[in-house]
């Protein structure tokens, strides 16, 4: 059964403005907001505003501008966060949860931004 987009989906509902969210940066084609159940010290969703499931998705069929906003739009959070490593700073993890395997719950793309503490291992082990 292929993983489809379905418009009722949490972050859809939060791109319309029909449920509210902590906003953290807003761009052309993306919008970055804190998770709601933090699982680090700095936890923030970055997601493109088209409807793309997962990163496969983005990377295939999103345009030009929307992909090159979108990698942007991860440094400036990263950098509005103060946890770039090249300015010195503590660092941060990217997530992207794709599919069952990867547990993903919410089915528009979002990529986790983990920062603010050590993150530990970078995953648990499955082999
Ligand atoms: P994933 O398992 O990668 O699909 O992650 C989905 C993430 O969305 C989880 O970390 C949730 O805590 C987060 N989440 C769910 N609903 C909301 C919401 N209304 N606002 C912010 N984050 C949310």
């Amino acid at each position: 059964m292929p993983y489809s987009y379905d418009d009722q989906n949490i972050f859809a509902k939060i791109l319309r403005g029909e449920i509210p969210c902590k906003k953290v940066a807003e761009s052309t084609h993306c919008l970055a907001f804190h998770d709601i159940a933090p699982q680090a010290p700095q936890h923030v969703l970055v997601i493109p505003k088209g409807a793309y499931v997962t990163y496969d998705d983005f990377a295939q069929n999103a345009s030009d501008a929307e992909i090159a906003d979108f990698t942007r739009m991860l440094a400036k959070v990263c950098a509005q966060l103060g946890v770039c490593p090249t300015e010195g700073e503590g660092g941060y993890r990217l997530i992207s949860n794709a599919g069952p395997d990867a547990n993903q719950e919410v089915p528009h793309l979002h990529v986790h931004i983990l920062a603010g503490t050590n993150i530990g291992p970078l995953t648990a082990k499955r082999t």
